[in-house]
């Protein structure tokens, strides 16, 4: 996984490339507006941050309140130390339940475990309910963004794919006419679903329910309609409060996507009678990024995805350029946490200018976390050529005889030497800088001849 090769594939198609930042843009400017639009905004984030902390300093205590509470509700309780064992406790609700079909809203998490080819490989059919997330699934992708999964795709390129996949008219791309499509398609499938699946946004320790917020209602048409509710959650989506909810809801909607709230915040508190929710809590990782003290409160996201309408890179080289499940800012301080070799050009993939943490609505680092990783992957992955060179340059700016002597060396080298010695293929620093042009004379040279006048 490499992510500027990835990126230079998306940044062939320029016009694409701009189209995707432009979008992306709009969407962050939308998340302006419906911030400024509350006095309060920054007291919000910050008791989100504050509550958040609490929730990491005293996870297991949260995570003991909320089963007990969520048993006693009538929820059976499934806990999951891996991406392997979620799979396999869903997969083994399906054969109990002897169900070969299910619907399934929108879950980064069962993305992260890829839940979908593993029970694809069992024999279960699985749809993808949520919009964008039916559009990519026809297509064999994964989402491309966390809140809006085929945010990369045109209109004329889901008319094309519904007129193949679900025979709407060639060449009409009314987004009515097309959803209206996608909505008969998905009816069916509701109908004929004995289980549902959905993935979790907030859990209550308090109350031991949990909440799953959807702008489209299918998690709810999917779940009332299904005998069996299977409910996959990140240990970290817990917070401690009801009344909390009341800070993470009025932010995770205008973070996302500009809207005060999402269309549908359902609650799911026991299951109705006759009818059966189990809720999968997964760890994957996230105790281990808990114990990183550099990096713990990554585990704070609500995954609103404002990171990454924000972020230069991400906006400019697409989601896929990524690789990994959680894409953007966010995603390349997960990633490495799961796997540092595999994601380890990913905290590279930014220009550390920090919008990225100033949108955040639970005030995350990010940028400071991504140049925290950096360093690790530089001290376990660093090559040998890059670290010969910061030993060389650490011992010249150490020392101002040798800073000075070098200076006035590569002012007459840049001079002289060919070009071809910087423009080269084996110098991917020149393929797109130029040198500036060197001065006749250093700075200190200068100063002190016209100190004086
Ligand atoms: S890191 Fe912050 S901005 Fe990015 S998705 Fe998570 S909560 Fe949203």
């Amino acid at each position: 996984m490499s992510h500027p090769k990835a990126a230079t594939e998306f940044l062939k198609d320029q016009a694409n490339s701009q189209w995707h930042d432009e979008t992306l843009w709009m969407i962050r400017d939308k998340r302006d507006a419906s911030s400024k639009s509350i006095p309060e905004w920054e007291e919000l984030r910050n008791l989100a941050s504050a509550i958040k902390d609490n929730v990491l300093s005293n996870l297991d205590k949260y995570l003991e309140q909320f089963e007990a509470q969520a048993l006693k509700n009538g929820i059976i309780v499934h806990w999951a130390k891996d991406a392997a064992e979620h799979n396999q406790i869903v997969l083994g609700i399906l054969q109990e339940k002897n169900c070969q079909a299910i619907v399934k809203s929108k879950s980064i998490l069962t993305e992260e475990c890829h839940l979908n080819p593993y029970l694809e490989k069992n024999g279960v059919e699985v749809v993808d309910t949520d919009l964008g997330e039916r559009i990519v699934q026809f297509l064999q992708q994964p989402p491309s963004h966390i809140v809006m999964p085929a945010i990369h795709l045109k209109k004329r390129d889901i008319s094309a794919l519904f007129h193949e996949k679900l025979h709407t008219e060639k060449g009409n791309e009314d987004p009515t006419y097309l959803t209206n499509a996608a909505r008969l398609h998905l009816r069916e499938k509701f109908l004929g679903a004995k289980v549902a699946i959905t993935g979790v946004n907030f859990g209550i320790a308090e109350t031991g329910e949990f909440l799953v917020c959807t702008n489209e209602g299918n998690a709810d048409m999917g779940v009332h309609l299904a005998d069996v509710h299977i409910a996959c959650m990140g240990i970290e989506k817990i917070i401690p409060r009801r009344k909390d909810l009341g800070v993470f809801l009025r932010l995770l909607a205008r973070s996302a996507t500009g809207q005060p709230i999402t269309n549908y915040s359902s609650h799911f508190r026991s299951p109705a009678t006759g009818k059966e929710i189990h809720l999968v809590l997964v760890d994957n990782g996230r105790t281990r990024q808990l114990a990183r003290e550099k990096f713990k409160n990554s585990l704070k996201c609500i995954r609103c995805g404002a990171c990454m309408n924000t972020c230069p890179i991400y906006r400019r080289s697409g989601g896929f350029s990524y690789g990994s499940t959680v894409p953007g800012p966010i995603g390349s301080i997960l990633s490495p946490g799961l796997d540092m070799k595999k994601y380890s050009t990913l905290p590279f993939a930014s220009t550390l200018c920090g919008s990225c943490s100033d949108v955040c609505p639970v005030k995350i680092n990010i940028h400071e976390q991504l140049y925290e990783w950096r360093q690790e992957i530089t001290k376990h992955h660093g090559k040998v050529g890059k670290g010969l060179s910061m030993k060389l340059a650490s011992g010249i700016f150490k020392s101002p005889l040798a800073y000075q002597f070098s200076g006035s060396l590569m002012r007459k080298a840049i001079k002289s030497l060919p070009e071809s010695v910087i423009y080269n293929p084996l110098n991917i620093w020149g393929k797109s800088r130029d040198l500036p042009k060197a001065p006749k004379e250093s700075f200190q040279d200068w100063y002190i001849r016209n100190r004086h006048e």
